[in-house]
């Protein structure tokens, strides 16, 4: 009997929810206790050096070291009164999840060997130079300095972790080349906050910075800790490489928005009120589609505190779910034939005036902005589809895109009935037939109407990969477990390189004596020709939008290494450049280390699936093999040959099923190996993913695809690895 699984399905049964202690008070009386956020700031900064930080963070003004001074002195006293005794950079290689390195606050008074004291200078702030020199470059680091230094990013507040103050900072080389996700992020926010500002003033000149606003909607698995031990895959892989369909799954969809397991329950309330000690505004918690998936989501913010949020958040859920006796799975696609999971990412943008530029409005200027905002996303989309699958694109989410759960690997945009409507209006009016500000005004855009672009959309958008749903765009295809900087950084590079080429084609029609009125509408009537093919209201689970889509010239790549290409088209060089945000330099590094990592993910799975298949289900197998043989062999001691023959054609046909399979299993994983192999010997990162896809990748399925056959017969006493029944019905 396989022990390890029985035990850990015992164990598994017997849980009961963990008590959790809940806080005393109101949300609202704690919500940010962990951060230093502007109350905090209030109370330990002098209101001079308060505004200069507001500044910097509103208007992005430089700091002075002597300022850095000052606040580094007051968040020193608010950490330490909130018992923290060390602090660090918090920031964001290119690996997964976040980095940091603890210093301690002690430090000698004078000389070495007297009188200690806690020290937290300007300098420590504002800048550290970790040794991280293993963190992935792309070869950046390896022709100059070895090292990056981290830098504060003062829009976002620092806050306390146990024992520790987190700085959030960027990370770059010496050189000034970005090293992490939020150096390039933030220069995209503040490309598109300046070229959304210029676009506003056609219709307000009041309007002074345009902030990116992101909501996501976080889904997750859980699985019980025993269970999870016990499954070497998921430990290694974070997903299950083997394992047949459980009978029932997500058929019923009786999972999805049903009442909350009491364990779950415990675990969510917990992760609710950690996160609001963080200033993270949680607000939606529901059960997701397949079995043991959930999913939460905070009220929407600036996109970069988001980001950050985002990261927290994840790292708490993992903390905390082991303290529930839970494993958290951000897998894209833990398990096979039911639905992966994705992270919503709801986009917008929106003035210093409190105006949402995806809010259709009142008036016919409203309107007119509304519009203008649209279409020019709608173009950025267009010319920048196969970018924004880059964007999203890894070894992990590759199973989750493509199925018929998720949007399909290929980027389209939902508007639905009603928005569409009004764009085919505008395009089919013509220069002599203008449409004036009067059939603006009557476009019946109007706030009441939003209720119905969303009952529109509930139903239909699921398919797609971006969405209109009523004031926000939705990018659905962003994996559950990425940063969501990458996607983020991407659309608002290319809506701000979008909205500047508007703005540049305003100006020339104006100059040359058209109202800007008309100049507005010639040019949106134009985009909305050109955008056309990126619209896509129908089913993108068909098969038939793959060809049609084909038709229209959307990219429709499948293989990761090959998608990643387009960071480094000339069409993405030169917008990324254009608007200063990543260098070519950087975007080749950036790519190289996609296509490692890439490879080391198919890699380490390829290894994982031979082991397992060879030291856990031959071996497995081939006992219960000998079970039916020695069976077969006692029949004929007993009875004659042909009653024998005859009472034993089952087994002597599992027998041979058997054989068949662990043959087949064998012959794949030498086949894997040597592919693998072959693939190492390849210098060039780009040809080596490459070789990693169409050679070894294969593989994965097609030896997955025997043991399960094989789970299917074999005893179910002898299996050693816990099933998906137990793995997703236990909890
Ligand atoms: P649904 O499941 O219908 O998509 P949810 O309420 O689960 O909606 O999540 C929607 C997310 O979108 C939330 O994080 C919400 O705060 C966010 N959101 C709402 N309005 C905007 C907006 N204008 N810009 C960005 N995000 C928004
Ligand atoms: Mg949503």
């Amino acid at each position: 009997m396989s022990t390890l699984r029985f035990k850990a399905v015992e164990e598994a049964s017997k849980r009961v929810p963990v008590e959790i202690s809940v806080p005393d008070k109101f949300p609202s009386e704690y919500f940010g206790k962990y951060v230093f956020n502007r109350t905090q700031m209030s109370k330990y900064l002098s209101k001079e050096t308060m505004n200069t930080v507001l500044r910097a963070i509103d208007q992005g003004v430089t700091l002075q070291r002597e300022i850095a001074d000052h606040v580094a002195a007051g968040m020193k006293m608010w950490a330490m009164e909130m018992g923290a005794t060390h602090y660090t950079h918090w920031f964001q290689p290119l690996t997964e999840g976040t980095a940091e390195k603890h210093d301690s606050f002690i430090d000698y008074l004078n000389a070495p060997g007297g009188d200690i004291i806690e020290r937290f200078s300007g300098k420590l702030l504002a800048q550290q130079e970790p040794d991280a020199s293993s963190f992935p470059s792309g070869g950046i680091r390896n022709t100059f300095e070895a090292r990056g230094y981290t830098a504060w990013d003062p829009s976002s507040p620092a806050f306390i972790i146990e024992d520790t103050l987190c700085i959030p900072t960027v990370f770059i080389s010496y050189t000034g080349e970005a090293l992490d996700y939020k150096t390039p992020l933030l220069k995209s926010l503040s490309a598109v906050d300046k070229a959304a500002v210029e676009v506003c003033k056609l219709f307000d000149p009041n309007v002074k910075k345009v902030y990116s606003y992101l909501g996501w909607e976080q889904e997750y698995f859980l699985v019980d800790q025993a269970l999870y031990a016990a499954r070497p895959d998921l430990n290694l892989t974070d997903r299950t490489l083997m394992g047949h369909e459980s009978a029932k799954n997500q058929q019923l969809e009786d999972h999805y928005f049903g009442s909350i397991p009491p364990r779950v329950a415990a675990f969510m309330r917990e992760v609710e009120f950690e996160a609001y000690k963080y200033g993270i505004p949680l607000k939606t918690r529901h059960n997701e589609v397949a079995p043991n998936q959930f999913e939460l989501a905070p009220i929407y913010g600036e996109t970069n505190l988001a980001v950050d949020q985002n990261l927290l958040i994840m790292s708490l859920m993992h903390k905390i779910a082991a303290k529930h006796h839970f494993k958290l799975l951000l897998h894209e696609k833990p398990f096979a034939g039911i639905n992966g999971s994705g992270k919503h990412n709801n986009w917008s943008l929106g003035t210093d005036t409190g105006v949402g530029l995806f809010t259709p409005g009142k008036s016919a200027n409203e309107n007119l902005r509304f519009v203008t905002f649209l279409v020019n996303t709608l173009m950025a989309v267009y010319k920048h589809n196969a970018l924004l699958k880059a964007s999203i694109m890894s070894a992990q989410n590759a199973h989750r895109l493509g199925a018929n759960e998720a949007p399909p690997a290929i980027i389209s945009v939902f508007l639905g009935s009603q928005i569409s409507a009004v764009l085919d209006k505008i395009e089919e009016s013509s220069d002599d037939n203008d449409i004036t500000m009067e059939d603006l005004r009557k476009m019946k855009l109007g706030i009441s109407h939003i209720p119905e672009v969303l009952i529109d959309n509930t139903d239909r958008n699921r398919t797609s990969p971006f969405a209109f749903t009523g004031n926000r765009f939705e990018f659905r295809a962003v994996g559950s477990s990425a940063n969501c900087s990458p996607a983020m950084n991407a659309l608002n590079a290319a809506v701000a390189s979008q909205l500047i080429e508007f703005k540049n084609e305003i100006d020339r029609k104006m100059k040359e004596g058209m109202k800007k009125e008309q100049a507005i509408f010639d040019t949106l009537r134009l985009y909305i020709k050109e955008s056309k093919p990126i619209r896509f209201d129908g089913n993108g689970y068909s098969e038939a939008w793959k060809e049609e889509a084909k038709r229209r010239g959307l990219d429709c790549e499948t293989s990761v290494p090959l998608i990643y290409d387009a960071y480094v088209s000339e069409q993405s060089i030169k917008m990324f450049e254009g608007i200063g945000v990543l260098n070519e330099r950087e975007l080749h590094a950036r790519n190289e280390v996609k296509w490692e990592t890439y490879t080391k993910k198919i890699q380490i799975e390829a290894r994982v699936l031979g082991d397992l298949s060879m030291n856990h289900i031959i071996p497995v197998a081939t006992q219960y093999q000998s079970l039916l043989l020695d069976n077969l062999y006692k029949m004929r001691m007993v009875f004659d040959k042909e009653k024998a023959d005859r009472l034993s054609r089952e087994d002597a046909a599992l027998i041979e099923e058997i054989a068949t399979h662990i043959s087949a299993i064998k012959t794949n994983v030498d086949d894997m190996v040597e592919a693998r192999k072959r693939a190492n010997k390849i210098e060039d990162a780009r040809s080596k993913a490459i070789a990693y896809h169409d050679t070894v990748e294969p593989f994965l399925s097609v030896i997955r695809y025997h043991i399960d056959k094989l789970e299917l017969i074999v005893d179910n006493q002898m299996w050693p690895l816990p099933k998906y029944r137990e793995l997703l019905f236990i909890s």
